[in-house]
């Protein structure tokens, strides 16, 4: 990947119902800084190094992109890892354990214990993260490699899951948040490689979607409007981030990476509850992940997370999306992690590539 020559602030104004409401605006803050040092690499004469700090103009959570080296990891072998992963032990997730060693769902939940829907299998989770809390399991294949990560796989674990969803909330009358999450490979955090989803129901959202109602109820406050909307429309009309749309979801890159390499966010325009999506919705988003799972593959990047942020009710005023954070090793030849002390100390994201190049290369897969 080559360095990022483009603009250095971007203050944009989005002005939709002047002489009704004061100026709106969505600023996407960039402050540049500059280093300077006695270069080794240049028989110590004076060099300037650059560096960024941006500010999220939902939460006004700040991130830095600085070090910018190549987009270019070395390639692993996937059927080894596999192979590894199998070796002295077995998987609850393949088709022949999962039916004897996972939980089932008791009959006010589902008279068949568990759902299902294509390959996928929804059953509780041995390990709840909440009171209702599950799992996901997308594939019989024990090995999925991205390339089948299929749009029809995907929408069939991603109705799974809402299908629990529904069953709750006929219930309990009431649902709270419905969380989705994922692991993808063990450089995203998984432990088994089947690749499996959380999911769970809660009325604590965690603290970066709370950050995130907090924001979109306050903008609606000041302004009577929405802030997905609003943020949508300038993303398009910037077009640095800007991806494409599937159907009813729209695609960008993130202004600020919760990862080092990229996050991409998927806006289901106009759904506010996880209940809220219905099969076209999630078929759209299904069909937008192929060209992300296409760019990662060509950059030899075997992890991401995906996490899906929903309102619990209207009121909170935050559009459903999804967010896929690709991930990695800051070194791979020794297996250094890719969260240090800035991001796990100081909170703080950190990001070695500018996401505007990397929406600039993705967005020709998207067409
Ligand atoms: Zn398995």
């Amino acid at each position: 990947m080559e360095r990022y020559d483009g603009s250095v602030n971007i203050c944009a104004t989005v002005v939709p119902n002047i002489g009704e409401v004061d100026l709106l605006t969505i600023d996407f803050i960039r402050m540049k800084k500059h280093t300077h040092f006695l270069d080794p690499r240049k028989n110590f004469q004076e060099t300037v190094i650059e560096s960024e700090i941006r500010v999220d103009p939902l939460t006004q959570s700040t991130g830095r992109i600085a070090h910018f080296s190549k987009l270019d990891f070395p390639a692993i072998d996937v059927e080894e890892l596999s192979k590894q992963s199998l070796a002295g032990g077995f998987c609850p997730f393949c088709p022949n354990n999962v039916e004897s060693v996972t939980p089932k769902f008791p009959s006010d939940i589902t008279k068949q214990g568990r759902f299902r829907q294509g390959e996928a299998v929804v059953f509780p989770n041995l390990s709840p993260y909440d009171a209702h809390s599950a799992v996901t399991v997308v594939s019989r294949n024990h090995l999925v490699p991205m390339q089948d990560l299929t749009a029809t796989r995907l929408t069939d674990a991603l109705e799974a899951s809402i299908q629990y969803f529904r069953a709750v909330h006929q219930r309990d009358k009431h649902l709270g948040y419905g969380l989705i999450n994922w692991n993808y490979f063990p450089m995203a955090g998984a432990s088994l490689l089947h690749p499996h989803l959380q999911v769970f129901a809660t009325d604590t959202p965690g603290n970066y979607l709370k950050l995130e109602i907090e924001g979109s109820r306050a903008y609606r406050q000041q302004t009577g409007r929405s802030f997905w909307e609003d943020f949508l429309a300038e993303e398009k009309r910037l077009n640095e981030r800007y991806l494409g749309d599937t159907g009813s979801v729209s695609w960008v890159v993130n202004f600020i990476p919760f990862g080092f390499i990229f996050d991409v966010t998927a806006v289901f325009r106009e759904r506010l509850t996880v209940l809220d999506l219905t099969h076209d919705d999630v078929f759209s988003f299904a069909q937008g992940m192929q060209p992300v799972l296409r760019y990662m593959q060509d950059h030899h990047i075997y992890s991401f997370n995906l996490a899906l942020y929903p309102s619990a009710t209207p009121e909170d005023d935050v559009w459903v999306h999804a967010r896929i954070s690709a991930r990695g090793s800051f070194n791979p030849a020794v297996h250094a992690a890719d969260v240090g002390a800035i991001r796990h100390m100081y909170n703080e994201p950190f990001a070695m590539f500018y996401p505007e190049q990397v929406a600039e290369e993705m967005r020709p897969l998207f067409f």
